[in-house]
C-alpha cells in the first residue's frame, strides 16, 4: 500500500460568542482538513489546527509546510509511521499541526485497510470516555450560569479558564462551585496568566472550592516554576504549553514538575509521538489527558480514540468539535451524552465528510 496524494481544505467558522482565555480572543475557528489517498483506494481524513501562540504555525504556514510532506511522503507505506515521522522530521523542524494532519489521516487509513475502529488499533482499553466542557473567561456571574447550563446539559466534568484577573478569578471559581453544586468536578485552565506566587495564592483559594487540577499556571519555558508551584499546594498540576514533544515530557517529568500531562495532538505532531509522551507519563507516574485546539470531529475523534485506548490515559477537554457542527458535512467518529463520548465501531475514525 502506498501514499499517492495528499489535499487540504481550509474551513473558518465564526463563533456565536468570542472564546476568551489569558493568551488571547478568538472570535472565530479555523482548521485545515486533510485528506490522503492511496494506490489501493482507501482515503483517510484528518487534521491540522494550528494555535500561532501555542505551535507557532498559521493555517497559512500550514498550508505551505503541507506540500513539502506531501512530495517527501509520496509512494511511502501508510502503517510505516517510523519511517513516516522520521521523514517529516527531516523535512521540518517543528510545524506540529500539519504533521498531526498527515499523521491523523494515516491511522485512519490504517483502520479502514485493517476493518478496525481506531480505539482499538490503539490498544483497544475502552470504546467510552468522558470529557469536560470548557467554561472561557467571562465576568463571574456570567461563568456561573455558563456552568449550570453544562451542568443542565448532562456535563459531569468542567474545565474553567482563568489567568487574566486573580481576584475575578477566585471569585468566578466560588461562585461557580455554588452554582454547580458539590458534586461536579472542577479543574481549571490558566494558560500562563499567572505568576509563581499568585498561582499558589489562587490553587490554595481553588483548592477550597474542591477544583482537583490547575493547568499552566506560568509561562511554558518556566519548568522550576512549575515544580516550585507543585511542591507547595495540594491542587494537582497540569503542563499544557510547556508540553509539546516527548522530550518535553522527560524533562518535565525530571523536574517533578507537575501531575498531570495534557497532550494534545496538534503540539505532539499526531498520535504515533502523542503514543510516546503517554508512556513518558505512566512510567513516571504522571497523569495524561487530551485535549484540544479549535478541531472538528475529525481531530476530536483521534484524540477521543486515543484516550479511550490507553488507560493510563483518564481525562479529556475533547469539546471543540461543537463549534463546527454540520460544516462540510462532517459527522460520526463519536457520540456525546451526558458528557460520555462513545466510539463509533465503524473502520479508523468513522467520519463522514464531503471531501
Ligand atoms: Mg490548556
Amino acid at each position: 500500500m502506498k501514499i499517492t496524494n495528499i489535499k487540504w481544505e481550509k474551513l473558518r467558522v465564526e463563533l456565536d460568542k468570542p472564546f476568551v482565555i489569558a493568551i488571547g480572543v478568538a472570535t472565530h475557528a479555523e482548521t485545515m482538513i486533510v485528506k490522503v489517498e492511496t494506490d489501493e483506494g482507501i482515503t483517510g481524513y484528518g487534521e491540522a489546527t494550528p494555535s500561532a501562540a501555542v505551535t507557532g504555525e498559521t493555517i497559512d504556514t500550514a498550508a505551505a509546510v503541507l506540500p513539502l510532506l506531501r512530495d517527501a511522503l509520496a509512494g511511502q507505506n501508510p502503517f510505516s509511521m517510523e519511517s513516516i515521522h522520521k521523514i517529516m522530521a527531516s523535512v521540518v523542524l517543528r510545524n506540529s499541526s500539519a504533521k498531526a494532519g498527515i499523521d491523523i489521516a494515516l491511522y485512519d487509513i490504517m483502520g479502514k485497510r485493517l476493518g478496525m475502529p481506531l480505539y482499538k488499533l490503539l490498544g483497544g482499553h475502552d470504546n467510552k470516555l468522558i470529557t469536560d466542557m470548557t467554561v472561557s473567561i467571562d465576568t463571574p456571574e456570567a461563568m456561573a450560569a455558563e456552568a449550570l447550563a453544562y451542568k443542565q446539559q448532562g456535563f459531569g466534568v468542567l474545565k474553567i479558564k482563568a489567568g487574566i484577573d486573580p481576584e475575578a478569578d477566585m471569585l468566578a471559581m466560588g461562585l461557580i462551585r455554588e452554582a454547580v453544586g458539590p458534586k461536579m468536578r472542577l479543574r481549571a485552565d490558566a494558560n500562563q496568566g499567572w505568576s509563581v506566587n499568585t498561582a499558589i495564592k489562587v490553587m490554595d483559594v481553588y483548592g477550597q472550592y474542591g477544583v482537583e487540577m490547575v493547568e499552566q499556571p506560568v509561562k511554558h519555558w518556566d519548568i522550576d516554576g512549575l515544580a516550585y508551584i507543585r511542591r507547595r499546594t495540594k491542587v494537582a498540576l497540569g503542563a499544557d504549553e510547556s508540553l509539546h514533544t516527548p522530550e518535553d515530557a522527560v524533562k518535565l517529568a525530571k523536574a517533578r514538575a507537575v501531575d498531570v500531562f495534557n497532550i494534545k495532538l496538534m503540539k505532539s505532531g499526531g498520535i504515533y509521538p502523542a503514543q510516546r509522551i503517554n508512556a513518558i507519563g505512566e512510567a513516571a507516574g504522571i497523569g495524561v489527558m487530551l485535549g484540544c485546539m479549535m478541531e472538528t470531529r475529525i481531530g476530536n475523534a483521534a484524540s477521543a480514540a486515543l484516550v479511550a485506548a490507553q488507560k493510563n490515559i483518564t481525562e479529556a477537554d475533547l469539546d471543540s468539535f461543537v463549534h463546527f457542527e454540520g460544516a462540510m458535512g462532517i459527522s460520526g467518529g463519536f457520540d456525546l451524552k451526558n458528557g460520555v463520548m462513545t466510539l463509533s465501531e465503524k473502520p479508523g475514525l468513522g467520519i463522514e465528510i464531503d471531501f
